[in-house]
This record gives structure tokens, sequence and C-alpha cells, in this order.
């Protein structure tokens, strides 16, 4: 059963927040099958969070062309994820009306 009140109406929602998933990471320079595999089931999360109006959060990871000359670059030199690039646009799947970005510029396991 749906309810789709307004977001004012129900007081403050849940968030989904779906991590990099990124054309890169999924049918990229960085893609693989294992990804590749889990994109429906994060598509019916982010479908079941966009059908009640709670805020939906995809975070993308975002180097710039000298991405090789970073600290990442030099551990994996894999270019990816450059900025504006398509394979830095979310898996068009998963992409919702008022979904919101956040562009991160590094993995944090590599801080
Ligand atoms: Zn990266």
């Amino acid at each position: 059963m749906h309810n789709l009140g307004k977001r004012e109406e129900r007081g403050i929602g849940k968030v989904l927040i779906v991590i990099d998933m990124q054309n890169d990471f999924v049918t990229g320079t960085l893609g693989n099958q294992e990804a590749q595999a889990i994109v429906p089931n994060v598509q019916a999360k982010v479908k079941e969070y966009a059908d009640r109006g709670d805020w939906i959060i995809l975070t993308r990871d975002t180097h710039e062309e000298n991405y090789l000359d970073t600290p990442e670059g030099k551990k994996l030199p894999v270019k990816h994820c450059i900025n504006g690039t398509e394979g830095w646009q979310i898996v068009p799947e998963l992409e919702v009306e008022n979904c919101e970005y956040i562009d991160k510029p590094t993995f944090g396991w590599l801080n």
C-alpha cells in the first residue's frame, strides 16, 4: 500500500544513501558482474523510498583528468569516474526525480 502524503505532513522520513553506483563501477572500467547483479535490488530499494517520498541521496566518486597523478591514482591506476563523463554518471536505472547528489573527491578507505 502506498502512502503518498507530502513529506511535511509525515514528518521527517527515512533517508536512503546509495554509495557510488556509477557506470564505471558497474559497466565501466571498474565494473563487474557482481556489481551489475545488485542493480535490480538497489533499484527496488530506491523505488520503495521514492514511492514514500523519502530522501534519496546518491554519492558519486569524483575525479578530475589528473586522476592518475593523485594518491588514489597511484594505488589504483585505473582511470574512473572523471567528473562529467559517462562513467561518472549514476547508473540510469537508479536515478529518480528529486534525488540528491553528493560528489566526493576520494574513497574514505584511502585516506
Ligand atoms: Zn575513485
